[in-house]
């Protein structure tokens, strides 16, 4: 069992002595492990992801961090996997990329515009015995790594539509909106009110 989220200690952060059932005691060579993957790849994205913390934490926007971060790694063409109903978003990130000096390119969830009945059944959709595309994630990913992105972004992918993005995507994935149609985008939102939003959290 590991849970930090359960910690009260937080030993990792204050440098105390770990509890435990801390994997920091309970789990030493997997933490030594993890260590070694950091090859160059990887430790380009860490030094990266760490200087945007450093220049940008708390001041920057996440869109303005994406974008620094990807100065940082030296990306030049970006991708960006964006959800139909996040088509305006998807736009203004577009232009505001390309605005600062990236090769952007971006593909809808609904590309293929394959019906659902075919792999995934009648029984998913929305209305039965219409044409109702299904997302197709996988074509978005295989589209991006075709055009060699450096780097790719998500707007809004649906949960599980971004898990197989995230499989099959070549270049790093960088999630810059999460889908939350309840609260605008903002999953965190139900959280902070989980009171207001119980309903909605426990019952159908
Ligand atoms: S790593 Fe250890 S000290 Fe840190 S939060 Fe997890 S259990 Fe607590």
């Amino acid at each position: 069992m590991v849970n930090c989220a359960k910690c009260k200690v937080y030993a990792c952060r204050s440098g105390l002595n770990p509890p435990p059932d801390c994997p920091m005691a309970t789990m030493k060579e997997v933490l030594s492990e993890s260590l070694k993957l950091y090859k160059e790849a990887e430790l380009k994205l860490a030094r990266a992801a760490a200087t945007i913390e450093k220049r940008g934490y708390a001041v920057w926007p996440r869109v303005r961090e994406f974008a620094e971060f990807c100065r940082e790694i030296g990306a030049k063409r970006i991708g960006i996997a964006f959800c139909m109903g996040l088509m305006d978003v998807a736009r203004w990130v577009v232009e505001y990329l390309e605005d600062m000096g990236f090769e952007v390119h971006s593909v809808v969830c609904k590309c293929g515009g394959e019906d659902k009945s075919h792999l995934l059944g009648e029984d998913v959709k929305m209305r039965a015995g219409g044409f109702e595309p299904m997302c197709n994630p996988i074509a978005q990913a295989l589209i991006l790594n075709s055009l060699d992105t450096d780097v790719n972004g998500v707007i809004g992918l649906c949960v599980g539509h971004d898990s197989l993005f995230y499989m099959h995507s070549k270049a790093p994935v960088v999630t810059l909106i999460v889908k939350d149609r309840v609260t605008g985008h903002n999953p965190a939102a139900a959280i902070y009110a989980s009171n207001y939003f119980a309903a909605r959290l426990y019952k159908r």
